[in-house]
């Protein structure tokens, strides 16, 4: 079959020694000190077989994600920036929809011709985090796209444990091409569910929010938190593009944070009490932390979901003085979130489609790469067949 592969050499930063796991599986958990020089063509490699409790997708959509951009942007000397779970050769990929062509002999819940979207995350389910219920916290994480191979390819294999049905998308969408576009877009939906559902404990009804980035993440955010039933949903980003996304998601006001005045913006659209809730999903916390700090409200909460691999200052004090609280979460594993997620979808709460703002083919995808490195896009999506 056809894949998309990424290549890059292992040469461990001076400063970075690998774990003897990391020597001898290849799987860096730092790939940002690991990893330098990627390079990416069109390969015919194997097919994927289903193992006993495996399935095979045929790839039908495929979503560009940010931290698949950052297996190409590298710094000075070279190294990818993406600082999360890597090995190489690789096939990206991870936020998926297609058809299920081939199961393994022990697979029970899933058929053949089963329209799917994943779960990228493969938990060993022994490890004292899995025992404990906390899979985004597994110390033998798998990956699909990351460590394993994911969707930019004619067919992906995947454990069928990782496997939901998007059948039940029917009901809401005109079109199969709608359901494979909405499949797709299941994974940063499921991200921001994990963080505010889970880490965070949710919102009140009524609460005001602010979102600092519009991003897939933001954007997903916006629409979680009114579904939620977030009174207002206050939003910075710097472009304009996805300040106009922005709206189309649920947002009630966007504002660029260049402009200054950001903690004037929050007062005068919160009765000057500042946001209940406070999301981080912009990645650029030297920008942000300061803003969330002196907008949140009594009692606030400061939810950090952007990744970003500088380090932060933090003022306690006004958080103190507010009783805030301050949650970063991270992944999107388990706890029930994908079904929770698709019945979001399904009925119509959430409705992923504005976001997505290009598609292209298969064999487009350097394109779209480019495309995407310019930031002013909400989803890319790839269309595999
Ligand atoms: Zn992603
Ligand atoms: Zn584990």
């Amino acid at each position: 079959m056809k894949a998309f592969v990424v290549d890059a050499t292992w040469d461990p930063r001076p400063d970075y020694e690998p774990s003897p796991s990391e020597m001898a599986t290849r799987k860096a958990l730092i790939g940002s000190s690991v990893w330098r020089h990627p390079r990416a063509d069109f390969r015919e490699v194997e097919t994927p077989e289903p193992g006993p409790l495996d399935v095979v997708i045929k790839l039908r959509r495929v979503g560009f994600c940010g931290s698949d951009l950052h297996f190409f942007e590298t710094d000075a000397d070279g190294y990818i920036s993406y600082p999360g779970l890597t090995r190489f050769p690789i096939v990206l990929g991870h936020e998926l929809a297609g058809d299920v062509v081939a199961v393994g002999a022990r697979v029970t819940h899933v058929r053949i011709g089963e329209p799917v979207t994943i779960e990228d995350m493969i938990r060993c389910g022994t490890c004292y985090p899995c025992r404990i219920d906390q899979p985004n916290h597994c110390e033998n994480l798998d990956e699909i796209g990351f460590s394993l191979n994911g969707g930019f390819a004619e067919y992906v294999r995947v454990p069928a444990r990782n496997c939901w049905s998007i059948a039940s998308l029917r009901q809401r969408l005109a079109s199969e091409a709608e359901l494979y576009d909405c499949g797709a877009m299941v994974e940063p939906f499921t991200v921001v569910y994990n963080a505010l559902v889970h880490a965070a404990g949710g919102i009140r009804p009524g609460a005001f929010a602010v979102v600092h980035g519009a991003g897939p993440i933001g954007l997903a955010s916006m629409a979680m938190l009114r579904a939620c039933g977030a009174a207002r949903v206050i939003v910075f980003e710097t472009s304009e593009e996805r300040r106009t996304l922005a709206l189309a998601m649920g947002a009630d006001s966007a504002h660029d944070p260049r402009r200054g005045a950001a903690r004037e913006v929050v007062d005068a659209e919160t009765q000057g009490l500042g946001a209940d809730l406070q999301i981080e999903a912009a990645g650029a916390f030297a920008h942000t932390l300061p803003l969330m700090e002196e907008s949140v409200a009594l009692k606030g909460t400061i939810l950090v979901i952007g990744r970003d691999s500088a380090h932060a200052n933090i003022y306690p004090e006004p958080l103190q003085v507010k009783r805030a609280t301050l949650v970063l979460a991270k992944g999107n594993a388990g706890h029930g979130t994908y079904p929770s997620v698709l019945r979001l979808i399904a009925s119509g709460r959430i409705d992923p489609r504005p976001m997505i703002t290009a598609k292209y083919p298969f064999v487009e995808i350097a394109a779209a790469l480019a495309a995407s490195g310019a930031r002013g896009h909400g989803k890319i999506l790839i269309d595999v067949a």
